[in-house]
Parts: C-alpha cells; structure tokens; sequence
C-alpha cells in the first residue's frame, strides 16, 4: 500500500503553508515502511473500526484505510483536518467513504462514530500520556492498539515495578491494559526530525475485577498521584501529606498488607488499590 513520502509531504506543507508547529507535536512521518511496520505490528484487519490520533498529513491514516474496516481520524489542526479527505480522496478514492474526520482535541473527545476497536497513533508526544489514559477510560470498545510516543515516555508507560523508569504512567495504563515496547523509530523517518527519540508501545486491554468501579479508580489514582509526588520517601511519610498523618497513612497501608516503610515504586497496582480501598474521596 502506498503513503506519502518526503516530496509529497512537504508539497502538501507547502501548499497548506503549514510550518510544523512544535507545540501541537508536528513531526510528520516520511516514510512509507515505518507506516506499513505501524500498521502490521498493530495486527488491524477489516473487521476493525480504527481510530488515529493527529493524522497529520495522512501518510499513516493512508495505509490504515487499506487495511481496515474505517478509520476515525481525530485532529485538533482545522488546516490539517480540512485537507485529509481531500488527500484521501486523490490516492485511494475508493476508501474515501471509510474515513471520518473529526476537526477536535483528542483530550476533549467523549463519543466517536463508529465505535472504535482499535488505536493506532503517532500521537502528538507532548499529550501522549494523557490521551491514552483519556483514550482507554472513554472508549471501552478500544481492546488494543499501537502508539508511537517519545522513547523516555513508552518506557515509563510500559515498566514494572521496581524499575526506575516505573511510575505514575506505568500504574495508571496498568488499569486499563497490559502494554509492550514493540519496535524502535528512527529519528530520520520525520520531517521536522525530532530532537527525542521515540518507540512504538502496543498495550491490549484486560479486565480486572475492579475496572468498572469508578469510585475506586479514582481512589486509587489519587493515592498513586500522591505517592509517586514523593517517590524516594516511604509510603507513610509521601501518603501522609495526603491521608492527613504518617499514623494514619501506616495503618491504612498496614491493613493494606502494605510495607508502610517500602516506596511508592516498589508497589503494584493490585498494592495501590488495596491501600486506595481503605479511603473516602471528599466529595
Ligand atoms: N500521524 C501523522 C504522521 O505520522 O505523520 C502526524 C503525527 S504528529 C506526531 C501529531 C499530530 O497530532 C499532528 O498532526 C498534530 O496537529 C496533532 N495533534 C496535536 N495535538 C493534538 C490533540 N490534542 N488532539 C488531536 N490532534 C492533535
């Protein structure tokens, strides 16, 4: 399948007037196998109904279109947004009509026609945390997908505790879905090149006896927000701030079968919820 390469980018660039722009994470992939490896990897078929974050150009939405059912495109650039049918429409016409762009910012987005099973994206790095997190709590039917993020930030979303890299990213997508590092990028396959280095991550969604449990979800994020805020301390002392005494915060962990002197990066997040099922949120 055909995408778009450097010529053809920057003459879209060019005839849009569009000069990147760093804030909204403009690098745009020139190259047609890292696009085909993305979709390969991310396993979508016909039956799938896939949604990509900031399709930039669409050189990626491109090879999407011939391997899925339809493609939901989400981009907050009302230039890029305006031109992606049109760029579809002139390379692959006949999959024009599976395309449905949505001219928004993803982190804005509640509802999305026709439902997505699946996320493919090289998503916009400096939200990518929170898109995927926002991703996978508002669109259920999303059961796996394959995200190409800053490296750093694919290695904290996909550690295991006990990891420096671990964190409140790692614990957070740990709720939702199981995730792996799948391939690395290189920095030439974009133009602008980036001055990060980026990975793909593909994660699939499980399901845990807790998941749909609202209250507790946001318990539990609240205790992992306050104990990685202080990650060197030990629980009782960086959950005390919170849980308003280090007495209360080691009882609470106590009953938790937590080490009240371990840290937060130690603890799974079977651990936090534990811990998160002994507290009442104010309200
Ligand atoms: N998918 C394209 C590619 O691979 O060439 C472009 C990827 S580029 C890294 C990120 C894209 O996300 C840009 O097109 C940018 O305009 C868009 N974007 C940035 N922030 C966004 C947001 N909050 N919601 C939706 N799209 C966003």
């Amino acid at each position: 399948m055909e995408s778009l390469g450097a010529a053809q980018i920057r003459e879209l660039a060019e005839q849009l007037n569009l000069r990147p722009s760093k804030s909204l994470g403009q690098n745009f992939v020139i190259d047609g196998n890292t696009c085909r490896k993305i979709v390969r990897l991310s396993e979508v078929n016909q039956n799938d109904a896939v949604l990509e974050i900031g399709p930039g150009l669409g050189s990626l939405t491109l090879v999407l279109l011939a391997n899925a059912g339809s493609v939901v495109a989400v981009e907050i650039d009302k230039r890029l947004a305006e031109q992606l049918p049109k760029t579809i429409a002139a390379h692959v016409p006949e999959r024009a009509s599976n395309l449905h762009v949505i001219n928004k910012d993803a982190l804005n987005i509640t509802e999305i026609q026709p439902t997505p099973t699946a996320l493919v994206a090289n998503l916009p790095y400096n939200v990518s945390v929170p898109v995927l997190l926002h991703l996978l709590e508002y669109f259920p039917t999303i059961t796996r997908g394959i995200v190409m993020v800053q490296a750093e930030v694919a290695q904290r979303l996909a550690a295991k505790p006990g990891s420096k890299a671990y964190g409140i990213p790692s614990v957070k997508l740990r709720w939702w879905a199981d995730s792996q590092i799948a391939s690395a990028i290189s920095r030439e396959v974009f133009w602008p090149a980036p001055r990060v280095d980026s990975l793909l991550l593909s994660f699939a969604r499980h399901e845990h006896s807790d998941i749909h449990n609202e209250s507790l979800r946001l318990r539990t994020f609240a205790i992992i927000d306050s104990a990685f805020a202080q990650r060197r301390k030990m629980l009782r002392s960086s959950l005390g701030t919170f849980l308003g005494s280090s007495e209360r915060a080691s009882e609470l962990l106590i009953a938790a079968g937590v080490d009240p002197t371990d840290r937060a990066e130690n603890l799974t997040l079977e651990d936090f919820i534990a811990i998160a099922r002994g507290i009442s949120l104010p309200s």
